[in-house]
């Protein structure tokens, strides 16, 4: 009946279907030529994350605790002892000189704050939200407890598996264009040091959820400690360090930090090396790309500088870069591409080959001549 009354009171359609869909395509296309859409999608599952979290209190587990773990292993006094050390190696054995006070080392300064204010407590309530999630939808990951698997055991194939599943979600970054937008203000730094770590999108840490499922999986055989995630961190800040240092022959076991300079270089291929601590998944995949003499001083940052840089303008304005780098990912396409020009490196963002060699010019120039692949 009330179907009835619905259909009596309704207007006359008098638009046709294709009529009716082309304000709908227009209103989409404005909002398109504002803000990127599809970053969007990382931030609806970040809210969603955050509120499953919040109402289910956080699984049980105390966030508060959680908090101060997390805070020991970003910022806590031995992180930052192993900073400061890894600083020390920079200014003895650098890759590149620098100045002490290089630009790309001050905005990074303001990417380890950040990371050490707002990103401990948002990486907090996402990582707890999804352990809780995984736990609940689907129960039988976790495995029993194996009384005959001695604790260092445990703790080692959690590091080799959260590892797998790093360079999985890096690998995703790397392919997804969507997760690219907010994963390229990480390549975006020229003056790499050991800060560049902490150069990343708050919101990028939603893809590396992942590498939360092998603690989860073996969590009734122990715990992921603390100590196992600074390890961890201390491993990847060290490979970002402007440090000429080679592992020896572990360096085809341990991404160093001349390997790892060839995954930001500016020119070629970027979808190369992209292990987090060890090198045998970008060898088994065929993207191990070994460090030579000419790969050690080789420049890094984005072709054509597609974000915003510190290093582009004749005053640093770190502040306003700041802002410009956090919003990079929600800049429409088209208004990015235009920046860049017709030959930028996104433009060609499938193109897996591998790029020829280039001049080497003024960085202004590079989009010119870059032909990068996937970065
Ligand atoms: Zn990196
Ligand atoms: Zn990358």
């Amino acid at each position: 009946m009330s179907s009835v009354i619905i259909s009596s009171n309704r207007a006359p359609d008098t638009a046709s279907p294709s009529e009716s869909r082309v304000p709908a395509e227009s209103r989409r296309r404005a909002i398109s030529s504002r803000i990127y859409l599809p970053a969007l999608s990382i931030v609806a599952v970040a809210i969603v994350l955050v509120a499953i979290g919040l109402s289910g209190r956080w699984g049980g587990s105390g966030f508060a605790a959680s908090m101060t773990n997390q805070r020991v292993v970003v910022v806590g006094p031995v992180t930052v002892g192993i900073l400061l050390l890894f600083m020390v190696v920079e200014r003895l054995r650098p890759a590149q000189r620098r100045a002490f006070f290089a630009r790309g080392y001050r905005q990074d300064v303001l990417y380890t704050v950040l990371n050490a204010t707002l990103v401990v407590p948002l990486v907090v309530a996402l990582s707890l939200s999804f352990a809780e999630v995984a736990r609940h939808s689907l129960p039988w990951i976790v495995v029993p407890r194996f009384e005959f698997l001695p604790r260092w055991l445990v703790i080692a194939l959690i590091f080799v598996a959260m590892d797998a599943c790093n360079w999985t979600a890096h690998l995703a970054n790397h392919r997804v264009r969507m997760l690219w937008r907010f994963h390229e203000l990480h390549h975006s730094q020229e003056d790499m040091s050991v800060l560049t770590v902490f150069r990343t999108h708050p919101l990028i840490h939603v893809s590396y959820l992942i590498a939360l499922i092998p603690g989860i999986v073996l969590v009734a055989n122990g715990a992921v400690t603390t100590t196992l995630l600074v390890v961890y961190a201390a491993v990847v800040a060290f490979e970002h360090s402007n440090t000429n240092l080679s592992f020896g022959p572990l360096n085809r076991i341990f991404c160093s930090p001349n390997y790892h300079r060839i995954h930001h270089r500016v020119e070629g291929r970027q979808d190369v090396n992209l292990g987090f601590a060890l090198t045998i998944w970008d060898q088994l995949s065929g993207r191990a790309v070994f460090p030579t003499k000419e790969t050690i001083r080789i420049d890094t940052g984005l072709p054509g500088r597609p974000l915003a840089v510190e290093q582009s303008a004749a005053r640093a304005r770190h502040l306003s870069v700041l802002v410009a780098q956090l919003l990079g990912p929600f800049r429409p396409l088209e208004v990015r591409e235009e920046n860049v020009g017709d030959r930028s490196a996104f433009g060609s963002f499938n193109d897996t080959s591998t790029s020829a060699p280039v001049e080497v010019g003024a960085r202004e120039s590079l989009h010119e001549t870059a032909r990068g692949g996937t970065r």
